[in-house]
This record gives structure tokens, sequence and C-alpha cells, in this order.
């Protein structure tokens, strides 16, 4: 008798579908066109216990008789926890052998629909007669090149393994391992010359950093949790990737690709616990992957919804042009690239602990945030693009001060605007089109990131709603939109999101520092009038360059 390799494949999904009275269509649909494996056609199995009747439908469908039932779980109907299927597994045994990978189940509904989920073992006939096991000598050596070849450490060990026979292309003798390698747990399959599965049996878990949980200036390291870590014990999750320079100046971000210039960090426990002082790498890798993750979180928990699916890539000790190494960038996706986000390590002159300080990531995550909308990196839309990215970071620490530890001592080159303490700051009385406004694009920022501060500590908006109309603003934003913009956007959230409870704050705000003239025409009724407001967009260009830090 020939049967279908698969004969049903059931997601869960189809099993709540059938619980919804539907178990007729679901359950019955393979045997439709092939009545002579269905079950019920040739069994009575409406009455007979299943367990009695399971192995003879089993033989029926082409079981081989050398194959013996092993029974694994019995789940019968009880109509009181809702449970309408009683269903019964087994595995296979083979000369007193049990076959490794295979599993059936018998489900049978109320009204006697019955069906087979899982494969049956191939025929044994045509196999050796004996089946003959590798020596454990050989098959453990291929077992520790397969962990070594995974980069998993040179100490993998087989805590027990069991003879079975493994069904690809007929069946094969080997051996089932629990293997442990650097704390974690692998499912291997294995012979003397092959491997035929090698499994992690743990998934992708939290871990844990210890780092500055804001900067070096706090004195001590905190736990910072790592979420959905991949299980590789690399610092990846489904966010973000770490990588690490090359000599030939790329970012190597799979470690078995390459020689990078500094050791990856790698902890199988996921307790990512390096030293500041002698392991000052991997405390930095572990740093700038710690602070991205939590500059997400809390983005995401004041309802950032705009991160997209591609994995940034994290450069920590990037060297830029001209070997600078006083800066971090953030470089949106190309069609070829996913975004990635570079931290330079700072000379110790012009700039220090770049990779250690939270501030410096948060703020090129920032740029991430912005670029959803705006694209434009020039003009009013690169300042606007600062400030944005400075306020997330502001807000998140609840202090006005950008990179309090990032600014050396000796401040005769330092790049800081508040020279031996921030990099920038959002304690200011910087004003557009006024004197002493910076014409840099990051020290010009600091007069809009300023102004929303002042919305929280001096107008009293509360930071939680001011960072809603931030965000909320971003997406309302055009590819080049500048200061009128961003003024109108905010008004708008405020009036969908906060019955207009803000809107005269946030103007008046806006036009004390400098946005007068770009506001003529706006104001809090024409916000209500016009739900529709389309602004002008401001004459900025796009240039294809980078938004840098
Ligand atoms: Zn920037």
């Amino acid at each position: 008798m020939t049967f279908p390799k698969k004969l049903l494949v059931i997601g869960l999904c189809s099993y709540s579908s059938a619980l919804f009275g539907q178990a007729q269509a679901v359950l019955s649909h393979p045997f439709q066109s092939h009545s002579s494996l269905n079950l019920s056609s040739s069994h009575n199995l409406g009455d007979q216990p299943l367990r009695e009747l399971a192995p003879g439908a089993l033989e029926d469908l082409g079981l081989n008789s050398r194959f013996h039932l092993r029974s694994k779980e019995e789940t019968g109907l009880n109509l009181y926890n809702d449970n309408k299927i009683e269903s019964i597994s087994y595995g296979f045994e083979l000369d007193s052998v049990p076959v490794c990978d295979l599993e059936v189940k018998v489900h049978r509904s109320l009204d006697g629909q019955t069906t087979l989920m899982g494969d049956l073992p191939p025929n044994p006939a045509g196999q050796a007669s004996k089946f003959v096991w590798a020596d454990s000598a050989s098959v453990e050596k291929i077992v520790s090149q397969t962990f070594v070849m995974a980069s998993l450490g040179a100490d993998s060990k087989v805590l027990s393994q069991e003879a079975c026979l493994y069904t690809e292309n007929g069946l094969k003798p080997v051996y089932k391992m629990v293997v442990e390698a650097r704390g974690l747990i692998y499912e291997v399959v294995a012979d003397g010359n092959e491997v035929y599965r090698f499994d992690p049996r743990h998934f992708h878990a939290n871990g844990t950093a210890e780092v500055y949980e804001f900067n070096s200036t706090d004195g001590q390291t905190a736990s910072l949790e790592l979420p959905d870590m991949d299980p590789s014990g690399y610092l990846v999750n489904k966010n973000f990737q770490s990588c690490l320079p090359t000599t030939g100046g790329r970012a190597l971000c799979k470690p078995g690709d390459g020689t990078a210039n500094y050791p990856f960090a790698q902890k199988a426990n996921l307790d990512f616990d390096y030293s500041p002082q002698t392991e000052i790498s991997q405390f930095t890798q572990t740093s700038v992957f710690a602070h991205t993750n939590q500059a997400l979180k809390w983005l995401k928990n004041h309802g950032y919804q705009n991160y997209g699916t591609a994995l940034i890539k994290l450069l920590p000790h990037a060297v830029f042009s001209n070997g600078d190494i006083n800066n971090a960038l953030y470089q949106p996706a190309t069609t070829t690239t996913t975004p990635m986000i570079l931290v330079g390590d700072g000379d110790g002159v012009g700039l220090q602990n770049l990779g250690t300080d939270g501030d410096v990531v948060s703020h090129e995550l920032g740029h991430h945030v912005v670029y959803h909308t705006v694209k434009t990196i020039s003009g009013e839309s690169l300042v606007l693009h600062e400030a944005l990215a400075d306020f997330f970071t502001f807000a998140r620490t609840g202090d006005a001060c950008l990179g309090e530890s990032i600014c050396p001592q000796d401040d005769g080159r330092s790049y800081c605007y508040k020279p031996r303490q921030c990099l920038r700051t959002a304690e200011n009385d910087l004003k557009f089109g006024a004197a002493g406004l910076p014409t840099q694009a990051h020290l010009q920022g600091q007069f809009v990131s300023g102004m929303l501060w002042d919305m929280n500590t001096k107008d009293s908006i509360p930071m939680d709603h001011l960072v809603t109309l931030v965000l909320k603003g971003i997406d309302l934003l055009v590819t080049n939109s500048g200061y009128k913009h961003f003024i109108v956007a905010l008004m708008l959230v405020d009036h969908s999101d906060f019955d207009g409870q803000y809107c005269s704050k946030i103007l008046s705000r806006a036009k004390s520092r400098g946005l007068e003239s770009k506001l003529t025409d706006v104001t809090c009724d024409t916000i209500v009038d016009n739900p529709t407001l389309t602004p002008a967009p401001t004459s900025s260009v796009a240039t294809p360059t980078a938004a840098k830090s």
C-alpha cells in the first residue's frame, strides 16, 4: 500500500477553528479524495477505544510489521474542559531500537472523524540486516569539530547519548546526543561521518549587560536587560547586531567571516559582564548594544511604531574619514544595505568615552526615528533632525546635558558646547534669526531642543505628552519638512490627541524662540478650522550624505 509521506499537517490555528464548528471540513479534508486512507471507512472507529484500534489502523496505512509502536501519550475526550478531540501518540521501534525523529498521533473528534498526523518510518526491507553503530570516539570527534566550526568553542561536552535510527534516505544508525557548550544545551544527531541535526535546545532569551546605566559619571555599572537575544551568545537580537571594524576598514558582523581588529563580545549565558578596565573593547561593544536597546525600548514604550524590520548594525571603534574618531554617525538603509550606527572611540582631546555614554547611540537612533519621514539632510530639515535626535535623549534621561561623560577636561580643542560638561544642552536661550545662533547644524538644533525642553519645564506640558506630540508629529512630516511643518505637526497632534489643550503653549513658545516669522499664518484656530492644512514645504534640497551625529 502506498501513502503520502505527509498525511496531514494541522497547525494550532486549524485546531481552534475545528473546535468552533468546522471540525468536519478541517479534519476530514485529506481523506476525501483518498477514501482508502480514511481510517473511518476501514474501521469502525466510532465507539471502540482509540488505543485498541489505532495500531491496526497504522498497519493498514503501511506501517511495516517489523516496527513496534511505543505508546507515548493519550488524551481522552473531556467535555468539561472543552477537549473535543481524543488523541494517542506513538513512537517507533525496530528490533528494540527507537526511531529518533518520528512520532505519529491519531486524533478522533466527537463525531468519529479520525486523522493521522506525522510520518511513518520507511520500509526497513533492503537495509542492512544488522545496523552497526559508529564507535563513540569518532562520534564525539565529529561533534566537537562541529561546535568549533560554529564558533561555540572547543570544550563542548556530550551529556547523554542514545543509539537510535534516523530516517534520512532510509534508516541510519546514529546517536542522538545532548551536548553542552558554553553553558547552553544543544541536541545533536550524528554518526561517525556526519552530523544530521544540530539544534539549539534553547530559545531566544533575555540577557543582561553590566554597563553604565547612563555613562561613566554614574561611578558604577548597572544590569541592563538585553531583550530576545540570539542563542549564539553574540550581541545580536532582532533589532540590532554588533559588528567590528577590520584592518581593511570593513564592518565585520559575522565573526566567522573574517578577522576583526578586536575580539567579539560573546557570552553563552547571555550575561555580558565585562570589565570596563581590562576588557575595554568588549565592555564598549556591550555598552553600545545595551544603550541602543534601552533607547529603542523607551521609544516603543512611548508609542514609537516605525522601527521597521531591518536589523540596525552597530559599529563601535569606528574610524571616519581622515582617521577621525571623534564622531558617531547614523547611516540610513540603502537598497542594498541595512541601517548602521557607527561610534568612534574619541581621541581624548576632541571627545572621549563615546562608546560607553548612552547619549551617543541614543542620539543616532533618534535620526532613525526622524528619517522615517524627513529624508532631506540639509537646511532646516537637517537642523530639525539633530534637534529631535537630541530631544529624545534629553526626554529619556531627564537630563538637559547631552553626553556628560564625553567632554575631555582640556577644553582647548574639545567639541563641547559647554566646555568640560556637555556636548550640547537643552538649557539654552538660543533663538532662530537672533545673534549668537550657531551655524553648525547640531549646535543650531539646540534652539529647537531647547524650545521643546522649555515646553516641559516652563510651560508644564507633561514630558510623556510632549514625547507623544513629537513622535506622532514626526509621522506627519514630509521628506523636506522644516520648522513650520514641525510646529504645525505638534499642533495637529495636540488637536487630535489632547483636545488642543497645549496649542497656545506650543505656538507662543515657538514664537519666543524666533519662529514668529515662520508662523504668521498659523493660529490655534486655523488648526481647528482647517484639519487638512498642508503647509508649504521649505526650500531645502536633498543630499545623499548620512546624518552625522
Ligand atoms: Zn546627529
